[in-house]
């Protein structure tokens, strides 16, 4: 096990997480016996039994403010496998291989392994997207006034990198499941946001850019961030566009 974590590590630093795939080390454990004690030690072992289940909790505990890394908003409760415990058995309690994840994303990633690099999801533990913004929004002239998300590739992503970031956005549903929780914040910001227009528009933006730069000083690619900024950034919304129910 030990020569497998090597293995996946190595991948990792080559940045191609899609050659895990075919990883002479990791594909070990495939024996029936082998395989079904190692399934076991993660299902008997570390979910199952109190010191086991200990360091299960911890990995959940390590995820920042109890937040799904896959998705950024759905609450974690309980460990993904990044590569699924049925192919890599060797990796059923491997640590690294041991992502806190919402049961959404859970759900939505199952046990399929990405047919192409282009295609391998995101590793919260190993994939590095810099220090800039890519995520953002627009506000859309509805009413009430909606909100869609979508990734900005950033100009130093290697081509893979962004195809990557691409796919896992749209195969976690991403701007969806934030325009609904955008949607949801605005109904209750409302209010508010009509008391500081009725001051002026430049108020408003100016609220808005604050609280858009509060939130990227905790993650500048939070969907609150992108938010923000898209709010701050709309004449229409600053204007009265809000007003619109
Ligand atoms: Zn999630």
């Amino acid at each position: 096990m030990q020569t497998a974590e090597a293995g996946y590590l190595r991948c990792a630093g080559g940045a191609d997480l899609h050659a895990l795939h075919t990883s002479p080390d990791l594909l070990k454990g495939q024996e029936h016996d082998d395989r079904e004690a190692l399934i076991r030690a993660y299902d008997q072992g570390l979910v199952g039994r109190k010191a086991g289940r200990a360091l299960y909790d911890s990995i959940m505990a390590a995820a920042p403010h109890g937040e799904c890394p896959l998705c950024g908003t759905g609450e974690v409760d309980t460990l993904d496998h990044y590569l699924p415990k049925t192919v890599f058995p060797l990796c059923a309690i491997m640590p690294i291989n041991l992502v806190p994840a919402c049961m959404h994303c859970n759900h939505s990633k199952g046990a399929a392994l990405a047919a192409s690099p282009d295609t391998q999801p995101l590793h919260p533990y190993l994939d590095q997207l810099g220090s800039e913004r890519w995520l953002v929004a627009d506000v859309r002239p509805t009413v009430p006034a909606s909100v869609c998300f979508r990734v900005q590739a950033q100009a130093g992503w290697p081509p893979s990198l962004a195809a990557r970031v691409q796919h896992h956005f749209d195969s976690y549903n991403l701007d969806y499941r934030y325009g609904q929780k955008a949607g949801r914040h605005l109904a209750g910001s409302r209010r508010d946001h009509a008391r500081l227009l009725a001051l002026g528009p430049d108020i408003l933006r100016d609220a808005l850019m604050e609280d858009a730069e509060s939130w990227a000083r905790t993650d500048l690619n939070a969907w609150e961030t992108a938010l923000y900024f898209a709010l701050a950034g709309s004449d229409w919304y600053v204007n009265g566009g809000l007003l619109h129910t």
